[in-house]
């Protein structure tokens, strides 16, 4: 019985679902077994869920800069992410330097990460990546990983769906700070780099400021206790000089950009 249904749910997954998946900023080819709708309504679930539990900072002017700096990269992502119900929220944790994004247009910052990236240019660095991510699918390509390895043991029965869809896409994207957020592969590290400092450039934000940021995380790195970001975004000389080849295709991205937003 369990076998049979097991089998259905292959078939339909392999039916249904988009199979081969090429990132449209990188030409990079993966099998994703999760439709960008099944996605988003993770993302958006997972994201709920957050809210009720972390604390939420009203504090006026970082949630404007937050929304400020959010919206004009909505605009550059563009149809890319087509079934986007953007969504800017700003958590209350000055001691935790982390941001994240979620499936479905969901990006959250702690007020951490905001007193450290000092400039609207260099928080536009840390939103472009998280949503790099994000548009680049990395959390369902390891989900499907995941679901790969485990012979594609996805049991749903109705009555848990939910919060399976929830769990998965915790474990996709681990949304959770400080608590067993696991680190994308550096494929996909570099990924999210590339694609972040192209939505910041389009969105009029100085990616020079991709350089500054992680410099800033690097010496932050150095002092004690790793941030919450840094565990997942090592921040190296690798990271930095890749970031930097990279300039003379996104600097003219950023003039074009700026005049719009002047
Ligand atoms: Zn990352």
């Amino acid at each position: 019985m369990k076998g049979t249904f097991m089998l259905g749910m292959l078939v339909a997954m392999l039916l249904g679902l988009t199979g081969c998946y090429t990132n449209p900023e990188t030409g990079r080819q993966s099998v994703i077994l999760i439709s960008p709708a099944q996605e988003s309504e993770m993302g958006a679930s997972a994201f709920a869920e957050l809210r009720t539990k972390e604390k939420v900072s009203h504090d006026p002017e970082m949630n404007a800069r937050v929304r400020r700096v959010g919206e004009r990269i909505a605009v550059a992502v563009g149809d890319q992410l087509p079934s986007a119900k953007w969504e800017f929220v700003v958590f209350d944790a000055p001691k935790t330097i982390n941001a994240f994004a979620l499936p479905g247009g969901k990006v959250g910052v702690y007020t951490g990460l905001l007193t450290l990236a000092t400039t609207d240019d260099e928080l536009a660095i840390v939103m472009g990546h998280e949503i790099g991510h994000v548009t680049a699918r990395h959390g369902a390509e390891r989900m499907t990983q995941g679901l790969i390895a485990a012979g594609i043991g996805l049991a749903l029965d109705a009555g848990t769906q939910g919060r399976k869809n929830h769990d998965l896409a915790m474990i996709g994207y681990g949304a959770v700070a400080g608590v067993g957020m696991l680190a994308f592969s550096r494929v996909d590290e570099s990924e999210a780099d590339l694609i972040g400092i192209r939505y910041a450039a389009k969105a009029g934000y100085n990616p020079m400021a991709a350089i500054t940021f992680w410099q800033k995380m690097e010496k932050e790195s150095k002092g004690g206790k790793l941030p919450e970001f840094l565990s997942t975004h090592p921040a190296n000389e690798t990271r930095i000089g890749q970031l930097q080849g990279w300039m003379p295709e996104v600097l003219p991205l950023y003039e074009t950009a700026k005049q719009r937003y002047r």
